[in-house]
């Protein structure tokens, strides 16, 4: 598909749906979290975040976002259980931000906004590949975790320093041996809800599992997120913050949490 989308003005979500009307669909993302209406599940399972052969390979910036890039041709890092069945492959993660920090999450949690988000994004290997996960109501499995301003996260650094590199749209470098489990709070209690990609095409294929824990990173390493550029070189510098899509109604949908 060849027309443009974007974060701006004329190109950003409120536009979205003119050319993917699933944006007005049943179960788009991301959604505000209501606490007191969130249901515990107990028949909902401990989440298996697998990552110890993890095997990263790239960074990338596409002009939306940047996202590391990993090794799914075999079962390396996986997700299960919680509430999926089988085994969904980490293929890619990727964060969204806003020009403050008191803004930039894509979920909220009773309308609180966090300065960040973080998506680990997997597959459904019941499916052959990524391409086909994303359309199946089934295919991903995607790890929000929210991030809010404090102390520095030291897992997160190698990726920041990777971001010189790739400042603008299209730029890539290597970027191996980064473990993602440095990413993650300490605890693994989550919402969950069924939904959508939070960007176009906003394919109704994810289960989204919502960490209930932040993580904190320095102002220091926001600002460096904020450093990127959403143009390619050569073209005016548009910096790449708000790159969030805002909240979608939840509609007939439920979301559970997996603790009390
Ligand atoms: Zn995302």
């Amino acid at each position: 598909m060849s027309h443009h989308w974007g974060y701006g003005k004329h190109n950003g979500p409120e536009h979205w749906y003119k050319y993917f009307p699933i944006a007005n669909g049943e179960r788009q993302s991301p959604v505000d979290i209501d606490t007191g209406a969130a249901k515990h599940d107990p028949s909902l399972k401990p989440l298996c975040v697998c990552y110890e052969q993890a095997t990263s390979r790239r960074i990338l910036n596409n002009g939306h976002s940047f996202n590391v890039e990993f090794d799914d041709s075999q079962d390396k890092a996986v997700l299960k259980g919680g509430p999926l069945d089988g085994t969904y492959r980490l293929i890619q993660f990727h964060f969204h931000w806003g020009s403050l920090d008191e803004q930039g999450s894509e979920h909220t949690v009773d309308k609180k906004k966090y300065s960040a988000e973080l998506h680990l994004v997997h597959w459904n290997t019941k499916y052959p590949d990524f391409g086909k996960a994303v359309q199946q109501p089934d295919g991903l499995a995607v790890v929000g975790v929210f991030v809010k301003i404090g102390s520095a996260k030291p897992g997160l650094q190698k990726v920041i320093d990777a971001l010189d590199s790739i400042k603008t749209k299209g730029k890539h470098a290597d970027f191996t041996d980064f473990d993602p489990r440095g990413l993650l709070p300490e605890s693994l209690d989550y919402w969950t809800y069924l939904g959508s990609l939070t960007t176009p095409p906003l394919l109704e294929c994810v289960t989204w599992i919502v960490l209930k824990e932040p993580i904190s990173v320095s102002t220091e390493q926001m600002k460096k997120f904020r450093h990127l550029s959403f143009s390619e070189e050569g073209e005016p510098e548009e910096l790449m913050v708000e790159n969030c899509r805002p909240t979608q109604p939840l509609k007939n949908r439920q979301i559970k949490a997996s603790f009390k």
